[in-house]
């Protein structure tokens, strides 16, 4: 093995036992949670070398190097995390199965448009402001995105009704400067009353490398890491 595979082999271990030890201490079985290797800024060699330790789902958080990275490994999920322009919909829909950060409807008619002419199903997750939950930010303005959880029913009936995507449930980002207990439990009960009306949207996608245990201690069964798997990153111009 390369030194870089080694690395990442270590890195996925301690991943690995992270998510364990937090299954564990929220009375959680492991297999609820599910990693998302968040593989932005690094090369496709790392995508490579993640899939041959057994990672299956992969995400990207833009939409030009998604398309450059996922036809290079067709056999990997991968997942669409990033704030999206309604124009990168078809491209997107091409190249990932499943969209996170679902935050308008004009984005939901792109994306359906995109999947019926792709002949695709798309599971989309609604993501959601979590600003109202205890964070400093609201105060500030500086938020990381999503709707307000009293605009996610209206959202989740449009998806729901949409040719061609399939609602999956949530998505969020803890905002910065908050207690990412107080926001993942807040999410928390926004996915508990999306899933009362919409059975199959069972998913909560949250928690990054700085607070995946926080998540999994409220519910998360996708988790986002990025830095624990693959190191610093070096920001894109
Ligand atoms: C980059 C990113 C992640 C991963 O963040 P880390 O802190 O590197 O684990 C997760 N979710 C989204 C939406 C991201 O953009």
């Amino acid at each position: 093995m390369s030194d870089r595979a080694n690395e990442l082999r270590d890195n996925l271990l301690q991943v690995q036992e992270r998510i364990e030890k937090a299954c564990q201490a929220a009375g959680r079985a492991r297999d609820e949670v599910n990693l998302v290797a968040i593989t932005k800024t690094f090369p496709v060699s790392d995508v490579r070398a993640l899939a041959a330790l057994g990672v299956r789902d992969v995400g990207e958080n833009r939409e030009q190097e998604l398309k450059v990275k996922a036809p290079e490994c067709p056999d990997l999920i991968w997942h669409f995390v990033g704030q999206l322009q309604s124009k990168k919909a078809r491209s997107v829909v091409r190249n990932a199965s499943v969209v996170h950060s679902v935050d308008r409807s004009s984005l939901v008619e792109a994306l359906s448009k995109a999947a019926v002419g792709e002949e695709k199903t798309v599971r989309c997750l609604i993501q959601v402001s979590l600003a109202a939950y205890g964070s400093a930010e609201a105060a500030t303005g500086a938020g990381r995105g999503g709707v307000e959880p009293s605009a996610v029913p209206e959202l989740a009936a449009e998806i729901a009704a949409a040719d061609g995507l399939e609602l999956g449930g949530v998505m969020a980002v803890a905002p910065l400067g908050s207690d990412p207990e107080e926001a993942f439990a807040g999410l928390h009960d926004v996915a508990s009353r999306l899933r009362s009306e919409h059975p199959g949207a069972d998913w909560i996608s949250a928690g990054m490398t700085a607070d995946l245990e926080a998540a999994i201690k409220h519910g998360a069964t996708h988790v986002r890491l990025g830095r624990a798997l693959l190191g610093t990153r070096t920001p894109l111009g």
